[in-house]
């Protein structure tokens, strides 16, 4: 009657939603402002105003039936030259309007590369700890997802561990900085070495292995900190971009792939790309919002609030006992767990109306990620209840 495969995936359960349908239940009971729920990545900040005047602006000034049509399979070429022109002057790195294409965010972003570069026996690689929605991705095209450590002291990625790991069967690297759920980015010089693997590797092996930047959160950085370029490092990458964490608008569905005009047969990866998105259905990203983000290039919501938030957290909880991975960008705090079983200390968490996503679904154990996309109101009110639940450790 249906597929197994599809049902089991259907019903498998999100640990993040399920904490998330928790906090909805226990907001009910109890009140909302009673619950401290960090269990979710939507973020909190309203969009730039330029958003909504866009959008006013195109509906006063086109004419429907070209703005709400459908565009090319690949997008509208005006926004995918706008795109083009913005990597090239921010980033230094040339991709042409032709090796650019539109998609409904940084999930379409990846499913649509990874069924373009999956042949059969391939194997994906990312470092842990890493968005659990990977390995749905991965495994859905029929290649095998396989997981890197990370250096557990400061969570960049152990080169030495996937040195290891690398073999024929590897198609590509997955690498998401700032990273979900820790919040670290990757230094430039970990990105230097990595590339240095890859193109020796590469070379071993006998064909390129790509490199998949997953950069929702790429402008979301605090202090002078800089995300580095993969492409101004190594040919064969392919960024998936997405405007849903940036500009606040996960659920408009919007974002990008870029590939890198240096990448070994770019113009056949884009067509690969093509058609992978046309069997998984998308015909093209939401045209209205493609407008809209050809206009807001570069451009971030108010992510003071995300930093006023991350230092208040930091802060109180670093002084309550707690150890935090340093977050250098995203809106996730990685946090030890004190206790070692993270699931069992989410749980205790729970009796203080404190949501923390437990860290096994992200590929490591012993964390909690709390989302501090939330109001920082939220942040303040939920302190003592950090205080109290490490205060029964002691
Ligand atoms: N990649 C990472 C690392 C994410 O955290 C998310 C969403 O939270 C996505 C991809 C999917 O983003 P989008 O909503 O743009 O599809």
């Amino acid at each position: 009657m249906f597929s197994k495969k599809m049902h089991d995936l259907g019903t498998s359960p999100s640990v993040i939603r399920d904490l998330f349908e928790y906090g909805n239940k226990r907001k009910a009971e109890i009140g909302a402002d009673k619950v401290f729920d960090f269990s979710i990545g939507n973020p909190s900040v309203e969009p730039p105003a330029k958003v909504a005047e866009t959008i006013e602006k195109l509906l006063r000034e086109s004419d429907g039936v070209s703005l709400h049509g459908y565009t090319s399979g690949a997008g509208d070429m005006g926004v995918r030259t706008a795109i083009s022109e913005y990597i090239e002057k921010i980033h230094g790195a040339k991709v042409s309007p032709s090796h650019i294409y539109m998609t409904c965010g940084a999930a379409a972003s990846l499913t649509i590369t990874l069924g373009a570069l999956f042949e059969e026996g391939d194997e994906f690689i990312t470092f842990a700890p890493f968005f659990p929605e990977y390995r749905v991705f991965v495994e859905s095209t029929g290649a095998k997802f396989t997981v890197a450590p990370s250096d557990e002291k400061d969570f960049q990625p152990d080169l030495a561990a996937l040195e290891k790991l690398i073999s024929p069967a590897t198609k590509g690297i997955i690498i998401n900085s700032p990273n979900n759920p820790s919040g670290v980015v990757v230094s430039e010089e970990n990105i230097v070495k990595l590339c240095e693997l890859l193109k020796n590797k590469s070379t071993e092996i006998g064909h390129p292995i790509v490199l998949i930047a997953d950069e929702p959160y790429r402008e979301l950085v605090y202090g002078d900190v800089r995300v580095p370029y993969l492409m101004n490092y190594y040919d064969d990458t392919i960024v998936c971009y997405s405007y849903s964490k940036s500009l606040s608008l996960p659920g408009e569905r919007i974002g990008y792939i870029a590939v890198s005009d240096r990448m070994n047969g770019a113009d056949d990866a884009f067509f690969a790309i093509c058609g992978c998105g046309r069997s998984l259905g998308f015909v093209c990203a939401p045209s209205l919002f493609q407008r809209v983000v050809k206009e807001c290039q570069g451009m971030t919501s108010d992510i003071s609030i995300y930093a006023k938030n991350r230092q208040i957290l930091l802060d109180a909880l670093t002084s309550y006992g707690y150890r935090c991975i340093q977050p250098d960008g995203a809106f996730y705090l990685f946090v030890e767990a004190l206790e070692p079983d993270a699931k069992a200390f989410s749980d205790r968490a729970k009796k203080y109306e404190l949501l923390l996503v437990p860290s096994d679904s992200f590929g490591v154990g012993g964390y909690v990620r709390i989302s501090y996309c939330v109001s920082t109101e939220q942040i303040q009110a939920s302190l003592p209840a950090f205080e109290a639940l490490a205060k029964s450790y002691k």
